[in-house]
């Protein structure tokens, strides 16, 4: 329902989008994750019709948001990064103007309001100014906007940043009730925030998809891959011979851990396999006591991490960096990082060049 085709946006001559493409299917919670910069913010204003793209296509239920930005925009509610909120209205008086910028007619919009102030549990602050709620409750009126007129599609930019532990859960239980009547795309720096909600999962890092599953199918091929740790006491020369002779074992290295008197194992197991009861028997036959044994399989959170650290690397031998006149001393390596990484947040503090770009929020009915 929603196709987006090698997004490209250059601000100046910063490319933050280098080609995005990805299709959204009805009915599924979509995490758009990402760290902080990578272009998530930019992708949504796009896919939204609040900013142009350089290159590419952003296709809405058969509509080009571009070129039938009215017919594309219906389909869509939005909740951008800094939520469109008027500080000096209740929210009963900010969703009613909304409702009628939305083009919903009059005679519906008592209704319509007070049944997103239900869904999204505003009813009992509905004469409070906005300015006088918590952040909690000013996000649920940013998201009461977003899904008044019953759009097919709900974006939502961070919707839990800068939220206290029981508000983003409360946030969280309400997109998991969005996602069952509509489609939700939501982004997030934090992994856990899309593993929590989302079925499906897009990594953007550095302007590209990195990497884009069912969040069931990530978490399959991440254990298919078992990693373990032992802790054995005894000769180490032995416990490698009886390493060899076990099954299942792709490969491990050892190393003699002084503090324990003991050796530490770390074994990397063949696909599907679950050799925990034989190492068990195989060394308490020798009578090697095992102090220790803990699964360290790779996490959700390693591959977020490999993922966009792969794609920052590449990144950098392909077109940032220049040529290098000499290469540096190992020690020197982890200052050099540090230094990109200022370069980077500076860059990202730049944000006044592309203001022209931006159409108002509301699609509506003209
Ligand atoms: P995210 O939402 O994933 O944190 P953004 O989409 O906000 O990332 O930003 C992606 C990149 O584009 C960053 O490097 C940021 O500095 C840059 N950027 C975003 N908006 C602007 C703007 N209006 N002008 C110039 N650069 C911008
Ligand atoms: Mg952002």
């Amino acid at each position: 329902m929603i196709e987006v085709k090698n997004l490209v946006k250059r601000y100046g001559t910063n490319t933050a989008l280098k080609g995005i493409s990805f299709k959204v299917e009805r009915g599924h919670i979509y995490g758009f994750l990402g760290p902080n910069g990578a272009g998530k913010s930019t992708t949504m204003n796009i896919i939204t019709g609040c900013l142009a793209a350089t290159e590419g296509e952003v296709i809405i239920n058969g509509h080009d948001i571009f070129e039938e930005s009215v017919e594309a925009k219906r389909s869509i509610g939005y909740l951008p990064e800094q939520p469109p909120v008027y500080p000096d209205m209740t929210p009963a008086e900010y969703l009613t103007f909304v409702a009628e910028a939305k083009g919903i007619e009059q005679k519906d919009v008592y209704e319509k309001v007070n049944e997103v102030m239900e869904m999204t549990g505003l009813v009992p602050m509905q004469k409070r100014l906005i300015k006088n709620l918590s952040k909690g409750y000013r996000q649920r009126v940013g998201i009461a906007q977003a899904i008044l007129g019953d759009p097919e599609v709900i974006i939502l930019d961070e919707p839990t940043v800068g939220l206290d532990p029981k508000q983003i859960i409360e946030i969280r239980q309400l997109i998991t009730s969005l996602g069952q009547k509509h489609t939700v795309i939501l982004s997030s720096h934090i992994l856990s925030e899309i593993s929590a909600v989302c079925d499906y999962i897009i990594i953007i890092s550095r302007g590209r998809v990195v990497a884009s599953d069912t969040l069931a199918n990530i978490r399959a091929k991440l254990s298919e891959d078992k990693k373990l740790e032992l802790l054995v006491r005894g000769d180490e020369n032995k416990i490698r011979m009886t390493l060899n002779e076990i099954e299942g074992i792709e490969s491990y290295e050892t190393a003699l851990d002084e503090a324990e008197n003991a050796v530490r194992v770390i074994l990397q197991c063949v696909k599907h396999a679950d050799i925990r009861e034989a190492l068990f028997f195989a060394f308490s036959e020798m009578h090697y006591p095992v102090l220790s044994m803990t699964d360290v399989s790779a996490t959700l959170e390693d591959v977020f991490l490999n993922l966009t650290e792969e794609a920052s690397t590449a990144e950098e031998e392909e077109e940032e960096a220049p040529a290098p006149v000499y290469k540096l001393p190992e020690e020197e390596r982890e200052e050099d990082e540090v230094e990109e990484r200022t370069e980077d947040d500076a860059s990202e503090d730049v944000s006044d060049d592309d203001d022209d770009d931006y159409t108002p929020m509301f699609g509506g009915k003209e």
